[in-house]
């Protein structure tokens, strides 16, 4: 599509004053540095324009992508045609009233922590650490060290379609790794998370030791999108791949992180391409030696 017939989209975008960007390598906005040009990047400023966009796609068909800050997404080489809602800095207010935080959905989810922590809210340690807005977190029911997103999430704001609706916890769905935003199509605007009153010291002394668990367990000096995979029931990907030897099995410039098997990383300039063959010769070994069937947690986006 050549980038004319996304005029009324850029008229929409510069009513609202958002940033229009064309031909934006999608490498910049995902943790994996990877990832092709985009056709258009709408950054996100309000909630109003997101609803406009979303219904103005969806009634001609335009083809559009809903992102937060890109931790869990492997990117085609080739980009995206179509448009990309980027819901980031732009879109990230965070308001703190007693024990509940309100936040648009591209607040990133350490300046929630953070948040938590200045207020001496407590429920959201396990999150310190993850790279994520909170819209996306709340898409994939984000979760560490025995926490999960669905453990503190009192409701949200989303689209559906044209309109803009409210839902409470109970009905969103989380699983493990899992929502109704994902089956729906719906796009989530602001997300309302509750916690409890807590002692700021203890809190701040286990988002500490668990943002050293990371460091210590992670390859997070490498670009990567976390963990490749999910845990597969009664067991964890990492064990399973490094018990198949696979540890430091590359393609191209993606390699299974020595440090951490779970993580695929982009070692060398990888490309989309590199990791999707890193991911198929991984399951394949896994399949064959242990009998276990893993699946992807990163998503690829084309
Ligand atoms: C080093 C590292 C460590 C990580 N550790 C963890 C961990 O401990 N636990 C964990 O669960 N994950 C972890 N992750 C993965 C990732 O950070 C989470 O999945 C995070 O919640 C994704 O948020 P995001 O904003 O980056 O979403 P993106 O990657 O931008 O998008 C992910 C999906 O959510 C959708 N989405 C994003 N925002 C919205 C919205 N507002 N409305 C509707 N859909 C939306 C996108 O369309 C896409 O399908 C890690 C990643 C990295 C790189």
């Amino acid at each position: 599509m050549n980038c004319n017939d996304y005029s009324i989209i850029e008229q929409i975008a510069a009513k609202y004053n958002a940033t229009i960007k064309h031909n934006e390598e999608m490498k910049q906005h995902t943790t994996f540095r990877i990832g092709g040009p985009c056709d258009v990047m709408i950054d996100i400023n309000c909630e109003a324009l997101l609803c406009e966009l979303i219904s103005e796609c969806r009634k001609t068909g335009i083809r559009y992508f809903v992102i937060g800050k890109g931790s869990n997404l492997l990117v085609s080489d080739k980009g995206l045609r179509g448009v990309v809602l980027h819901l980031g800095s732009d879109f990230s207010s965070i308001r703190v009233d007693d024990d509940i935080i309100e936040c648009d959905a591209g607040a990133s989810l350490s300046g929630v922590c953070q948040a938590a922590l200045e207020n001496s809210l407590q429920g959201l340690e396990f999150a310190y650490g993850i790279p994520g807005s909170v819209g996306g977190a709340v898409y994939m029911n984000a979760g560490a060290y025995g926490g999960e997103m669905k453990d503190v999430v009192l409701s949200c704001r989303y689209i559906d379609g044209d309109e803009i609706k409210e839902m409470p916890v109970c009905r969103m769905g989380l699983g493990y790794r899992e929502s109704i935003f994902a089956d729906k199509n719906y796009c989530i605007t602001s997300v309302r998370i509750k916690l409890k009153k807590g002692d700021k010291a203890e809190i701040k002394n286990q988002m500490d030791t668990l943002m050293q668990k990371r460091k210590d367990k992670q390859p997070l000096e490498y670009p990567s999108a976390g963990s490749t995979f999910k845990r597969p029931e009664g067991d964890y990907a990492g064990r399973l791949i490094e018990v198949c030897g696979l540890k430091g099995t590359a393609c191209g410039g993606a390699e299974v992180s020595t440090k951490h098997a779970g993580f695929v990383i982009n070692k060398n300039n990888a490309t989309c391409s590199d990791v999707l063959g890193v991911i198929e010769k991984v399951k394949q070994t896994v399949k064959k030696e242990t009998g276990v069937e893993l699946h992807c947690e990163v998503l690829l986006m084309e």
